[in-house]
């Protein structure tokens, strides 16, 4: 497979899609809840899906639009749906798809909001999981062939950091008509799952599509649906077979937006998207230099931090996936890095020397930020979950932004020291 990314063709598309030719150049918001229809028969078509107009926030508006037609296009989909939050993405996508007494597989380690939707709120509504390693494919083609409905992965674990062969889970969903999800959220433009062959991906935009920690937001991007040959055809799905009856190779776009966006309402506003776009016409030129800053900063902190401090990153040869960064990840598998500090109380330390760096839960910012796992993010998951997700006490997550690498690596370096 030939993944390298042409981070040229990428800048033009995004700068040029985001902002007009004629007119107001920067993206229109149009932050209106309600939309005033023209006469009785518009508001018929509108309400029917054969007048392509906005019909009420809750289930869209302009400016929310102009964002999903980007993103589809970036992702190579055929459409996308534009959420309050990237967890708002994921909940729209299982609830969707997945009804009461159905199982969901979940491959590789987690980020802490999608294990607990996954393991306490699906499960309150009768979803069964299961979860494996990365490369468990014992386990992945038996929960396959057992007639599973949906498959949900991370391009890149988080923080885990193992590298999934995204090639090979998403041929074997194929092979086996099971709807495959994955998280882009790390790598966007740097993987292209739909392109390569995946139905669903899911960002949370609040990362490195906005960049700027401005907007929270969501999307779902979806492939086009074949009418006559499609896996949605199969029996297990026959409760989505009249959506591809009405819309065909939009079929997705109804699913998700009747029963889950009119339902739940977990719509994106105008103005998180309007922000979101301004990010997002910059994201190639930041995935370009936040990936290599990434390699950077690993590369020397493996030379020079203290003996008792260590760096896991893919693109180190002590790494288990480094074979595999090598290959599949080439350019880059998104802007995290860890570091394993032995204990809690020393990780503590490490951190609170930092001069440049910003402690906080966030990652894909044009800053470097850094963050406890145990003690936050992970603080409420017991023992055999956190072993499971590859954190542990002395676990830092570290996010690497725009700055510098040897400013950021010397900063890591002297808080090591000052341990
Ligand atoms: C942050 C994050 C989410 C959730 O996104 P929010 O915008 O915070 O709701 C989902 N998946 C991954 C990989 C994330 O990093």
């Amino acid at each position: 497979m030939d993944n390298t990314v042409d981070f040229e063709y990428y800048n033009t598309l995004m700068v040029h899609s985001v902002g007009n030719r004629v007119g107001p150049i920067a993206p229109v918001m149009a932050p209106s809840a309600a939309f005033g229809y023209e006469n009785a028969e518009e508001a018929e078509g509108i309400f029917a899906g054969t007048v392509a107009k906005p019909l009420y926030a809750r289930v869209g508006n302009p400016t929310n639009g102009k964002l999903e037609s980007i993103v589809a296009k970036m992702e190579g989909g055929i459409g996308a749906i534009a959420t309050a939050s990237g967890m708002g993405a994921m909940s729209m996508v299982s609830m969707a798809i997945l009804n009461s007494g159905d199982e969901l597989l979940c491959i590789g380690g987690f980020f802490g909001g999608t294990y607990s939707m996954v393991n306490e709120t699906l499960v309150r509504f009768g979803i069964s999981n299961s979860f494996c390693e990365v490369d468990d494919f014992d386990h992945i083609e038996s929960k396959l062939k057992s007639g599973i409905k949906m498959v949900l992965m991370e391009s890149v674990g988080n923080p885990s950091l193992r590298l999934p062969d995204v090639q090979r889970i998403i041929d074997l969903c194929n092979e086996y008509d099971t709807i495959l999800v994955i998280d882009n959220t790390a790598t966007p433009i740097l993987l292209r799952p739909i392109e390569m062959g995946a139905d669903i991906v899911v960002h949370s935009s609040t990362k490195n599509i906005s960049g700027h920690s401005a907007a929270l937001g969501g999307i779902a991007v979806f492939r086009s649906v074949d009418p006559e040959h499609d896996k949605l055809l199969h029996p297990k799905y026959a409760d989505l077979h009249k959506f591809i009856k009405k819309m065909g190779d939009k079929a997705f776009m109804p699913i998700f937006k009747k029963r889950a966006i009119r339902d739940m309402g977990m719509t994106a506003n105008a103005f998180g998207s309007f922000m979101t776009m301004i990010g997002l016409e910059t994201l190639p030129l930041r995935i370009e230099r936040i990936n290599q800053n990434v390699e950077k900063v690993a590369s020397i902190l493996a030379d020079s931090l203290p003996e008792d401090v260590s760096v896991n990153h893919p693109s180190l040869p002590s790494s288990p996936d480094y074979a595999r960064y090598k290959s599949d990840f080439a350019q880059g598998c998104g802007p995290l890095l860890t570091l394993d500090c032995g204990t809690k109380e020393r990780a503590f330390k490490l951190l609170d020397a930092l001069n440049v760096v910003i402690q906080t839960a966030n990652i894909g910012d044009n800053r470097s930020l850094a963050l406890h796992m145990t003690s936050t993010i992970f603080s409420d998951f017991d023992e055999e979950a956190r072993k499971f997700l590859g954190v542990h006490d002395g676990l830092i997550r570290v996010s690497i932004g725009l700055e510098d690498p040897k400013v950021i690596a010397e900063d890591f370096i002297q808080a090591a020291n000052a341990i």
